[in-house]
Formats: C-alpha cells, sequence, structure tokens
C-alpha cells in the first residue's frame, strides 16, 4: 500500500524558551481573533475556542505552566483588546476570566499526570469533562462581573452564557488539541474506512432537515461508530467537528430547535450543555477502544511469547509462520530439539538452574538460527526452530550447527560450569501450494519421528528423513 510521509516539525520544546513565547503570543491572538469574528450578533461571541485551545496546551506541556508564560497569553489577550475595542479597564477582568479556564484546566489536568506517574495516557475522558465543568463556572462568574458594563444582558443570563459556551467548547476542543498528533506517514484511505465519517455527516444533514431539539442527538451513533473504528486523535477531530458545526447551525437557525419562532437564549444553554454532554460519549468510547486495545496488545504479546525463554509460544510461533508471505518454492526446514537427560540437571543443580539453563539454551539456538527462522519453546524442554533453508542438506547443516554450539558451550550456574547436549530431528519440504501451518505441522510429525531415532540412537544426534532416504546418511550424527 502507498503512503505519503510527513515530516516531523514541533511547535513547543523546553528547551527554546523564546520560541515558545513567540507562539504562546501568536495562537492565542489567532485564537482571539476567530472568537472575536464570532461576535456577529453579540457583544460576547458565539463560539470561543480560546480558552480551550490555550488550556489544552498548557494542559498538555506540563513544563509551559510558568507564571511568564500564562503572563505572555493574558497580554496577548489584552493587546487584542486594545488595539480592536473600547472597553478599557474591563477588558483587564474579561481575560482574567478566560485565563481562570485555561490555568484552572491545565493545573488539574497537570494533578493528574503526576499521580499518573510514568504513563498518564493521552486523555481521561470523563475528568476532562468534570475539569471543564468546575472551570467554567469559575470563568462565567468573573467573566459575567466583567460583562455586565459591555453588554445589555444582566448579570445571571451572562453567567448561563458565558457557562455554557466555556463548558461546551472545553468539552469539545480540549481532547482534540491534547490528542492531536501528526502522523508519521498519510495511508491510502479506502472508501469502506470512510463511512463512518460519511454517515456523521448524513446525520448532520438529517438534523437540518428533521430540526427539533431532538434532532441534536441524530449524530450520536455515528460518532460511536467513529470512536470504534478511528483512532483516538480523528474521533475527538470529529466530535469537535460535529459539535461546534451543530452549535453554530443552531445559532444561525439552520437547525431549528423551536419549530416556532425565534431562538432564545435559554434555548441556546441548554443546546450547548446538550452537545457538550453527547460529545464526551464518543471520546469516551474512544479512549475505552484505544485502552482495550492496549490491553489486548499486552496479552497477545504475553500469549506469544514464552516468559522464561523469551522465545516464541508455541501459539506465538503458529501466528508467526501465519504473517509468512506464501512462496510456492520457499523450502522449510522444521526441527524438533530435545535436550538430553534435562532432569538430571534438575535433579543435581535444583529446579532454579535448570531454569536458567532453558533461559541460556534459548539464547545459543536464537543466536545461532538469526533471521533465517523462528525459534519457539513448545514444552518443558523442547523446542522448534522454522527455518528458510536452501535444501535439506542446508537444513540438516543448520541443525548440526545448533547441535554442536550446545555441546561446545559451557553454562555457568553459580560458578560451577556445566554443559548438556541436545537431539534433534528434522523435517524439510517446499510449501508447494499449501498453507505455511499445513506445511509446517507436516514437517513437524516429521520431525517428531526422526528426534525419537536421535534419541535411540543415544542422543546428541540430528537425524533427518530426506537424507537417509539419498542414502547421504542413515539417521546418522555428525
Ligand atoms: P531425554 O529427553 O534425554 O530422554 O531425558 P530428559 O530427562 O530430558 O527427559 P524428560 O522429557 O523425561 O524430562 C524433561 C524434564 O524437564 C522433566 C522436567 O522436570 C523438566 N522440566 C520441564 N519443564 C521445566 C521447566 O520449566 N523448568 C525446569 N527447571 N525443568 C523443567
Ligand atoms: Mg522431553
Ligand atoms: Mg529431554
Amino acid at each position: 500500500m502507498r503512503s505519503i510521509s510527513v515530516p516531523r516539525c514541533t511547535v513547543f520544546s523546553e528547551a527554546h524558551v523564546l520560541r515558545n513565547a513567540f507562539f504562546l503570543f501568536i495562537i492565542t491572538t489567532l485564537f482571539y481573533g476567530v472568537g472575536a469574528m464570532l461576535r456577529l450578533v453579540q457583544e460576547l461571541s458565539l463560539f470561543w475556542p480560546l480558552n480551550a485551545v490555550m488550556a489544552a496546551i498548557f494542559a498538555r506541556y506540563v513544563w509551559l505552566n510558568r507564571l511568564h508564560y500564562y503572563a505572555i497569553c493574558y497580554g496577548a489577550m489584552l493587546l487584542y483588546d486594545v488595539f480592536t475595542t473600547q472597553w478599557g479597564m474591563v477588558s483587564l477582568v474579561i481575560n482574567a476570566s478566560n485565563m481562570v479556564f485555561i490555568v484552572m484546566v491545565a493545573q488539574l489536568v497537570m494533578r493528574d499526570k503526576r499521580r499518573a506517574g510514568s504513563d498518564p495516557g493521552p486523555i481521561n475522558a470523563l475528568r476532562l469533562f468534570y475539569y471543564c465543568l468546575i472551570s467554567a463556572i469559575f470563568c462565567a462568574l468573573l467573566g459575567a462581573v466583567g460583562s455586565v458594563g459591555i453588554d445589555r444582558q444582566s448579570f445571571m443570563p451572562l453567567v448561563a452564557d458565558w457557562f455554557s459556551e466555556q463548558f461546551s467548547t472545553g468539552v469539545l476542543i480540549l481532547p482534540c488539541v491534547m490528542t492531536l498528533t501528526l502522523p508519521h506517514e498519510i495511508p491510502r484511505i479506502r472508501w469502506k474506512q470512510l463511512l463512518p465519517a460519511l454517515t456523521l455527516v448524513l446525520s448532520i444533514l438529517a438534523a437540518i432537515a428533521v430540526g427539533g431539539a431532538g434532532s441534536l442527538a441524530f449524530p450520536l451513533p455515528a460518532l460511536i461508530w467513529c470512536a470504534i473504528r478511528y483512532p483516538l486523535p480523528v474521533t475527538c477531530a470529529l466530535t469537535l467537528i460535529a459539535g461546534a458545526s451543530e452549535i453554530i447551525l443552531v445559532a444561525n437557525a439552520v437547525i431549528n430547535l423551536a419549530v416556532s419562532g425565534p431562538l432564545q437564549i435559554d434555548q441556546l444553554f441548554s443546546t450547548r450543555l446538550g452537545i457538550a454532554t453527547l460529545a464526551i460519549s464518543p471520546v469516551i468510547v474512544s479512549t475505552s477502544v484505544a485502552a482495550i486495545n492496549n490491553l489486548i496488545r499486552q496479552v497477545s504479546l504475553r500469549a506469544d511469547f514464552d516468559f522464561l525463554t523469551r522465545v516464541y509460544s508455541r501459539s506465538g510461533l503458529y501466528e508467526a509462520l501465519k504473517n509468512q508471505p506464501g512462496d510456492a518454492d520457499r523450502h522449510l526446514t522444521v526441527m524438533l530439539l530435545d535436550i538430553d537427560f534435562f532432569k538430571s540437571v534438575n535433579d543435581n543443580y535444583g529446579h532454579e538452574c535448570g531454569d536458567y539453563v532453558l533461559a541460556a539454551f534459548a539464547r545459543q539456538v536464537h543466536d545461532v538460527v538469526g533471521e533465517q527462522g523462528l525459534v519457539a519453546r513448545i514444552g518443558g524442554e523442547e523446542f522448534v526452530v522454522a527455518a528458510w533453508t536452501r535444501d535439506p542438506l542446508n537444513g540438516f547443516q543448520l541443525a548440526e550447527t545448533i547441535r554442536q554450539r550446545i555441546e561446545s558451550h559451557v553454562f555457568q550456574w553459580r560458578q560451577q560450569p556445566l554443559q548438556v547436549t541436545v537431539s534433534i530431528g528434522t523435517g524439510s519440504g517446499t510449501q508447494g501450494g499449501k498453507a505455511v501451518i499445513d506445511v509446517f505441522n507436516e514437517l513437524l510429525a516429521e520431525a517428531d519421528e526422526y528426534l525419537y531415532r536421535a534419541k535411540k540412537a543415544g542422543r546428541n544426534k540430528t537425524c533427518a528423513k530426506s537424507l537417509a532416504e539419498k542414502g547421504v546418511l542413515d539417521s546418522v550424527a555428525l
């Protein structure tokens, strides 16, 4: 599959104080401008993304939470007001309320990160919801005090307006900015993968067509579908787009909540809270899916590898073989290895020593096989090697190299030298038209038979059928 690689770039870095300050100033001014442009209808903005974006940046980069960086952010807001409004001293209070939201959210998220230790994970959706709620209350109280003078509304409606706006934009924007990552490369997208996103667009169109309060919930199933199918950052971005679109569509009466009559302020209040509550659901689903996938990865890693020897387990070997490319001409040699008289190692030196020898034995085998094949522990002191070899003779030679390496290796157990030998039976063949697993199972049965012969012939031997049939070797040890 063709993919486009994306160059890596970082905006903030702990070492570059001036660059951080510059970008904080630019981003604050930019989003202040976006919010101010949405002040078309009223004095206060319909959608004010700045606080949530800045809170997410401060929450994401813990080391940005310094007084001078906060001051740059606050200063940029004041400067914007100086040039674009006549608010005077009121601007100090209004922008202080913005800072209340930013600093409160950032500090609460940082407290979580400190408690979570080394691996805090990208976000905790439920906690973010709660942090946005309490930070929005404090921000709204101060913001309403500041805006009484510049807005025609009285205190309580202003509190409601500030609170609902801060809370909804916080819940929508924070997960998105906190999880935002540029992929290393953009994979080619198939039509089928776009279905959840297309359904989301259709559900918003349906909300416009049907109208009424219930229509706001229309995108929810599509968002949950997105949460299951897409990675967390994509789900958060789609949730933001859907939620912000709904707020803007309701405010402009494109989605009619009250089927008759103009939009009331308390309807917008209710809309914002409703959308924020809906928006958190896909984010919770997405974080849960990410956590479950992570758990599955860890569990399958444990199942695929043998804990003691760190080579493949039986199931891991089958999984690895399944992922091998099919090639009819490829020649496979399967070896079954059984350590000779291993019980006496346990009896003479103890079980702990037996464990040590098993792990060291596996390392030696792995060392010889290298990239040429796969090593697995399939029983107590029984191992399998599946190696891609040129022909049966080459497979036999590899098995012999393993046997000789073990024979000559001196294991050291608590300053005591210790030596073991291994018996090996092999089976060789080409894949033909069959599945790798089927060929492997056939060759394993063959290797098992020849391991038995190797043991019977006195141990510390390698035995192979193909060579015996050719008359070159008759179940011999070299
Ligand atoms: P041979 O194969 O040459 O016939 O003799 P053996 O003594 O190796 O044969 P057998 O298969 O009867 O014994 C294998 C022993 O391996 C039995 C068991 O005590 C030991 N064993 C199996 N799994 C482990 C393990 O995980 N750790 C340790 N220390 N010993 C194990
Ligand atoms: Mg055995
Ligand atoms: Mg044995």
